[in-house]
């Protein structure tokens, strides 16, 4: 999968000519007409990055991104939001939100997406899509692990989950985070499925000497480190 972005724009023309500038860019776009809506699809698995537009009818973009914000869930979500032309005021309330950047209507959507791009770098994305840690290569767009060059099987539950650990590295999560990432919030999987996965992703791992990479923490859950 390559990185995905979820457009939050009311205005139909721009957020067709976003989806379609940013999917010609590589990036997986879903799309939202409106804050509330927003909020049902950031329910489930989370997009690698946010675009939310200032003014939306109902909720407002402002009012969106700080909940997103104070959500343990959208939390450390990058969000990157539109604003009028010449308004500072819009600036500075980007600002107080929380969101990682602003742009300006109207804008290139090249200089969006290099925004984008540096946005994602920051929080750790791969710029190429493909994850690393020591001989593990998890290529994101051709879905395939692979050690020390080797294709390995994995299962896509597996997958997502590696994928997480990889993009966050020493950080420790506790089971419903980990449901809340990886299987979402919109359905309801008991906390024990999370160690089935996390047994399979070991599995995965351990011809290789590598399932210590995948430790438990103890009373709260899993972390990805090669300490
Ligand atoms: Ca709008």
């Amino acid at each position: 999968m390559s990185n995905s972005v979820l457009v939050i724009e009311d205005e139909q023309e721009v957020r067709e000519m976003l989806s379609f500038s940013l999917s010609r860019s590589g990036f997986n776009v879903w799309e939202a007409a409106s804050a509330e809506e927003a909020l049902r699809r950031l329910d489930g698995p989370l997009p690698n990055l946010v675009i939310i537009d200032w003014m939306l009818p109902g909720m407002n973009g402002v009012d969106l991104a700080r909940r997103l914000r104070r959500d343990e869930h959208t939390a450390s979500l990058p969000m990157i939001m539109l604003t009028a032309r010449g308004e500072q005021a819009d600036k500075l309330k980007s600002f107080d939100s929380g969101v990682d950047d602003y742009i300006t209507k109207p804008f290139s959507p090249r200089e969006l997406v290099a925004r984008m791009r540096a946005l994602l770098r920051r929080s750790g994305a791969p710029e190429d899509g493909v994850l690393k840690s020591g001989p593990l290569r998890l290529d994101l767009n051709a879905h395939k692990l692979s050690v020390d060059g080797k294709a390995v099987k994995i299962g896509p539950t597996e997958f997502r989950l590696l994928e997480l650990f990889m993009r966050n590295p020493n950080r420790a999560f506790g089971r419903g985070q980990l449901l809340d990432r990886v299987w979402g919030r919109s359905i309801y999987v008991e906390e024990r499925t999370v160690d089935v996965h996390v047994l399979r992703l070991r599995k995965t791992l351990k011809p290789y000497g590598l399932d210590k990479l995948v430790q438990t923490v103890r009373g709260l859950g899993y972390r990805f480190s090669s300490d």
